[in-house]
């Protein structure tokens, strides 16, 4: 049994003082407020957090920033750079900048991450002689660290959709694909999940997968894969471009959210990715069937994607959870805070979410996204996931504790715990420098072959 000390905690009806947590293994045994702290407990100065989720990652975009943001373009020239990226991956290059990408997310207070994961194959498509090699390299870089993932294994077919129907892929793309459906879940069958690392299912977009595939995938997250049982979590990348609904609306007549429905791959276990241009029957499909939206608000920026209907979709009833994505920032201060100040540009008002939806987004609502439905909470019985914010440093000090997220950046994070194992103390991971670890493993990447 741990026992630790928390000055400040937020609790499931908000923040209270002088809280002491147990835990046992990877679990919470008690949680106690306004108690007194005992000899033996590891003091947590500041405000304790439950773990925070980190709902869509692509570790490799890591390796673009500082790179790309002042070159003009768009989404569809940015994504030119990212797949010259690609094309430096192996397993081994993959495996040593993914530990550090998890190592900086740890750092930053993300106790979990769901990696959106589809660079499967060898340049061309050729599979490796363990067909999952790339992504047994980023499960083994997560354990490494400590960070929980989910394994979000993405199904990718197509190069595109144009009105007039899907594309062939392109030679970059080639390695993203196993070919069809069955190929793909063969492959993910043989993953193997434990008390640290989940296995999910993904359909890159409606762009990279035709309806009929899309509907399997569907059917086999809906009943399970290999040892995993169903149903399993379901992430999409949805309406991100105003293209993409373009594209869909002139093939298949309707929204990508519709074709979605219409598929059967709407549901409580289904995560749009983005969402940022959803029509009102859209909006009230995915709080209809009880969805759930994961914003990345510092990439969408990045990106000129637009700003997505955040209060709108929380209104019907979709939870709301938040992702790094391309890792131009890993902050998930920056990307919830991103979430409420968006809407105060659009709507000209403040305080379109209360900070406890906040709260919600950063912690709940991503752990349910990716399957983890017992985390996310300082209860009893629940993961021992937990996140200490000083109130010490220039940004915090002076804050009201309830009101940290609004001030603090991933600077201000000293302490994580990650299945009842501190994996950050004093705002440094066990692994060493990781600003060094991160340079080296880029350096690597784009160094001339
Ligand atoms: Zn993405």
């Amino acid at each position: 049994m741990t026992s630790w000390f928390c000055d400040y905690a937020v609790l499931p009806r908000g923040v209270r003082r002088n809280v002491r947590i147990t835990t046992q293994g990877d679990r919470i045994v008690s949680v106690t407020p306004r108690t007194r702290q005992q000899p033996t407990d590891e003091h947590l100065r500041g405000v304790t957090s439950p773990g925070i989720a980190n709902g869509h990652s692509h570790a490799f975009h890591r390796a673009l920033r500082g790179r790309t943001h002042g070159d003009g373009g768009n989404f569809w020239t940015w994504r030119e750079q990212m797949y010259a990226v690609t094309q430096r991956l192996d397993p081994q290059t993959y495996g040593r900048l993914a530990r550090a990408v998890y190592a900086e997310m740890l750092l930053a207070g993300y106790t979990v991450v769901g990696e959106f994961h589809y660079v499967h194959h060898a340049p061309g498509g050729r599979p490796y002689g363990d067909p999952n090699a790339m992504g047994n390299a980023l499960i083994e870089a997560a354990r490494e660290v400590g960070i929980r993932m989910t394994m979000l294994d993405t199904c990718y077919l197509s190069g595109g959709l144009q009105g007039a129907g899907h594309e062939p892929l392109d030679p970059v793309q080639q390695r993203f694909s196993d070919g069809s459906v069955d190929a793909w879940a063969d492959r993910v069958g043989q993953l193997q999940p434990d008390a640290m690392t989940r296995v999910g299912a993904a359909v890159h977009s409606v762009r990279a997968v035709p309806r009929d595939d899309i509907a399997a995938v569907a059917r086999i997250a809906g009943e399970g894969l290999g040892g995993v049982p169903g149903p399993m979590p379901l992430h999409v990348h949805v309406s991100e471009q105003p293209g993409e609904n373009l594209a869909c609306e002139v093939y298949y007549g309707c929204s990508p959210t519709e074709l979605l429905h219409s598929c059967g791959a709407l549901g409580p276990c289904t995560t749009a990715i983005h969402g940022s241009h959803l029509s009102e029957r859209d909006i009230a499909l995915w709080g209809e069937m009880h969805g759930i939206v994961c914003f990345c608000p510092t990439t969408e920026r990045d990106l000129a994607d637009g700003i997505g209907p955040a209060r709108e979709l929380a209104s019907v009833g979709t939870r709301i959870c938040i992702g790094s994505d391309q890792h131009a920032v890993i902050d998930p201060f920056e990307e919830v805070r991103g979430i409420e100040m968006h809407e105060r540009l659009k709507s000209l008002e403040r305080g379109r979410f209360g900070i406890g939806e906040l709260v919600d987004m950063a912690t709940t609502h991503g752990y349910q996204s990716l399957g983890w439905c017992d985390g996310g909470q300082l209860r009893e019985g629940w993961l021992a996931d937990f996140v200490t914010i000083r109130l010490d440093s220039p940004r915090t000090a002076g804050c009201g504790p309830e009101q940290i997220a609004y001030a603090a950046t991933s600077a201000d994070v000293t302490d994580v715990v990650v299945g009842g194992s501190r994996v950050v103390e004093h705002g440094a991971h066990a692994i060493g420098d990781v600003g060094r670890l991160l340079r080296e493993a880029i350096v690597e990447l784009r160094r001339p072959v």
